[in-house]
């Protein structure tokens, strides 16, 4: 059993090193490469991440490992190798073809397993591993164990919903970056990052999946006691976007920095709901925002944006007040 373990782990490590090496030294890799120059990920950070691309066979890396000594059951089992089963015997196959390779590991910085990305168009646009003993996509966190240092220092982590958002923000120089695996936020992830940093930064694309995911996990941090923030993206750009048109910095300054406070992004998101230009929709919009805040548990937290709303309305705080007592009866 630890030995399978063992040997699994071995796999994983000898599939990175030999997707990396196609990537890098093969003519098999040039596409890759043209592609990844293209999205102006450079060498280093190729190093770095270790990226690498399989090739579009379905007997690469079967063969070469079956060479060296290991069973097709035990790299089907550590997620490498796919099966199909034919009238006459089970089939083992590459499971990763045509891919660009991110190696994913666990926040010790053991390979656990890959994501995949086609290149150009096509579906799936990442296929990742499948659930294995050592893979599971819901506990761990994309570049975790790099980041984990920077981390603690600043003590703030900023989260993304994709592998290259975290990949352009690390090479532009921002440290501090995971990324979640294809799915949204869980408790799970939620007590990883508790445990490093106070402070949580999502940022997810500016479509409206990204924006719900965002608000999913806003929540589920919350309820982990961290300070969580939710940063903006310009509409239709995600980090990776971001950073390579504005620069790392501008990232910093200007996205993270005016990154907002859960209510405030509930406020923001509640706002799409309504035409606020219009006298009737700005009331609706306004009654909706004061039961938001009436939520809120601390009374200085309700007075704040209670405050705020006024400011940004021109109207007395006063007024918000009496609103929200006669909201609140009326509900009784
Ligand atoms: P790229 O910039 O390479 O196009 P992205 O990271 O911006 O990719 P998104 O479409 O924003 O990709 O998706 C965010 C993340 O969701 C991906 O990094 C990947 O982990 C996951 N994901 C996206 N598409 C799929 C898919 N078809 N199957 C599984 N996971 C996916
Ligand atoms: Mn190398
Ligand atoms: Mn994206
Ligand atoms: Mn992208």
């Amino acid at each position: 059993e630890e030995e399978e373990r063992q040997q699994m782990r071995e796999a994983l490590n000898l599939a990175s090193q030999l997707y990396h090496h196609v990537l890098i030294h093969t003519e098999y890799g040039t596409a890759a490469r043209e592609y990844l120059k293209q999205r102006e990920v450079s060498s280093d950070t190729i190093e770095e991440f270790q990226l690498g691309f399989a090739p579009p066979s379905y007997q690469f890396l079967l063969q070469i490992l079956k060479r060296r000594g290991f069973q097709e059951e035990l790299l089907e089992k550590a997620g490498l190798i796919a099966t199909r089963d034919s009238p006459s015997q089970k089939k083992y196959f590459d499971r990763f073809r045509g891919r660009i390779m991110f190696p994913i590991h666990d926040s010790q910085g053991r390979i656990i397993g890959f994501g995949g990305r086609i290149i150009g168009e096509g579906q799936p646009k990442y296929l990742n591993s499948p659930e294995t003993p050592f893979f599971h996509k819901g506990n761990h966190l994309f570049n975790l164990h790099r980041a984990r240092n920077q981390i603690r220092k600043e003590q703030q982590a900023i989260v993304f919903e994709g592998y290259m958002d975290a990949i352009t923000a690390w090479q532009s120089g921002i440290r501090n970056v995971i990324a979640t695996l294809g799915t949204s936020f869980t408790d799970d992830q939620a007590r990883v990052v508790k445990r490093n940093a106070s402070t949580v930064v999502i940022c997810y694309d500016a479509d409206s999946a990204g924006q719900s995911a965002a608000l999913r996990g806003l929540e589920i941090l919350s309820n982990h006691d961290c300070t969580v923030k939710v940063a903006q993206m310009p509409i239709g750009m995600d980090p990776d976007d971001y950073i390579r048109r504005h620069g790392g910095t501008a990232f910093k300054e200007e996205i993270v920095a005016a990154s907002l406070s859960l209510t405030a992004f509930k406020l923001e998101s509640l706002k799409k709901d309504y035409n606020l230009r219009d006298e009737d929709e700005r009331m609706k919009y306004l009654a909706k925002a004061i039961d938001v805040i009436s939520g809120l548990p601390l009374a200085i937290e309700q007075d704040h944006y209670m405050r705020r709303l006024a400011e940004e309305f021109q109207l007395s705080l006063e007024a918000i007040k009496e609103e929200q007592r006669k909201r609140r009866s009326r509900k009784r």
